[in-house]
Order: C-alpha cells, then sequence, then structure tokens
C-alpha cells in the first residue's frame, strides 16, 4: 500500500505556478503562520483529505497524457510531510522517466535551505527546483511565481538550471494569476502582487459580487 499525503486539493491544468502547464498539488497543513498567507485554509493538519500517493500518481499520469509540462507541489507546507512527498516524488519520477519529453518538479517550502534536516532534504532530492523561505509581508516583489523578495527560487538539476535560469531573476509586467471555480467558489492560483486580492476584491465587489470569506483573512 502506498503513503497517504494530507492534501488540500489538486489541479490540472496549473498555468500560473511554473512554467507551462503543469500538474499542481497543495498539500495540507502548515505551522509555519506565515502573516499574510493567501492560504490559510491550507493551515490545519486536520483540514484536508488524505489521498495514497498512488491515486495522485494516477492524476499526474493522466495529467501527462493530457499535455503537462511539468508538476508544481505547494500548499500547505510540503515538507511537513517530507515521507510521503519523498513518495510522491519518486512514483512521479517513474512516470517522468516514460514521457516522450522533458517533465519538470517544482516544489515550493516556507522552509529556507538552512532549516532542512535530512529527511527534508531527502524529500526534495528530485526535486528541479525549490522555492524557498517564509512569505513576508513587508517584501513585496515583481519576480515571477514568488510571493515575496527573500524567497529564493534555486534550480537543483540540469533540467532545472536549462528551464529556470532565465525565470529566476524575471519580473514580467503583470504577474500570472489564474482563477478557477472550486465547489461554486473563486480559488486564485499563483502569488499575487502586494495589493492584488484588494484589487480583486473590490473588481467582485463592482461586479456585484458579494465576498463573504476569504482564504487570505484571518
Ligand atoms: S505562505 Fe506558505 S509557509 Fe507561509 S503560512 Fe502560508 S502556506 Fe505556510
Amino acid at each position: 500500500m502506498s503513503a497517504v499525503l494530507r492534501i488540500s486539493q489538486t489541479h490540472y491544468p496549473v498555468r500560473a505556478l511554473g512554467p507551462g502547464t503543469r500538474f499542481g498539488v497543495w498539500v495540507q497543513g502548515c505551522t509555519l503562520a506565515c502573516k499574510g498567507c493567501m492560504s490559510r485554509d491550507t493551515w490545519s493538519a486536520g483540514g484536508g483529505t488524505g489521498v495514497p500517493v498512488d491515486d495522485l500518481v494516477e492524476l499526474w499520469r493522466s495529467a501527462v497524457a493530457r499535455g503537462a509540462e511539468g508538476l508544481t507541489v505547494s500548499g500547505g507546507e510540503p515538507l511537513q510531510q517530507a515521507a510521503g512527498l519523498a513518495d510522491l516524488l519518486a512514483a512521479a519520477d517513474e512516470v517522468r522517466r516514460r514521457a516522450d519529453r522533458e517533465l519538470d518538479f517544482l516544489v515550493y517550502t516556507g522552509y529556507d535551505e538552512d532549516e532542512l534536516d535530512e529527511t527534508r532534504l531527502a524529500a526534495v532530492d528530485l526535486a528541479d527546483v525549490v522555492v524557498f523561505g517564509r512569505f513576508d509581508v513587508t517584501k513585496p516583489t515583481a519576480l515571477v511565481w514568488r510571493g515575496s523578495a527573500n524567497q529564493r527560487m534555486v534550480p537543483r538539476t540540469d533540467l532545472g538550471r536549462r528551464r529556470y535560469a532565465d525565470l529566476v531573476d524575471h519580473a514580467p509586467e503583470r504577474g500570472p494569476l489564474q482563477v478557477e471555480v472550486r465547489d461554486g467558489d473563486p480559488w486564485i492560483i499563483g502569488t499575487p502582487r502586494q495589493g492584488a486580492l484588494r484589487e480583486l476584491g473590490r473588481s467582485m465587489k463592482d461586479l456585484g459580487l458579494r465576498v463573504t470569506d476569504t482564504t487570505w483573512r484571518p
């Protein structure tokens, strides 16, 4: 039987967290409690759903068959389920080895590189790129796929270096954001720039939509 990863959700296609079209896994549970976190709904370790890694890999396999160019793991805090993350990446790696194109793994963590113990390091062993660091609301950034200026995007493999070399310092005029509807509610994928969520709330109000609850307010 495969390991179980507690997740908040999965999605395909993700177009705003990493290059190309991707399969996204958001894990559930984070104790780091960054002020201004946009995903407070992923904090509770008891929330979300426990999903066998085998089932997640089937979803990844199906996304690859539909054209996915990579896998993004975010959260929540993936390294607070280090063993499950290691199993997921190992099984997803089996799938990518058989693919007819290169597929990269991008992992987000709120930990800094020097906070990684042996177990956490092993969990990101197969990640081509890791974005390290807590979200810091006092350090806005225009850097693509990062929420704050202190977060470091670190390519760790040849594929990561080739695919992300020009992206580490890339600051597009508009940051990529994706809006999906989940259980009837709008859901934002990406790393909104400072003020973007406030603007979105205002636009929704102008459209006559009443925002009663958000994942970024306590
Ligand atoms: S920004 Fe990430 S690391 Fe920080 S509290 Fe939110 S989910 Fe946790």
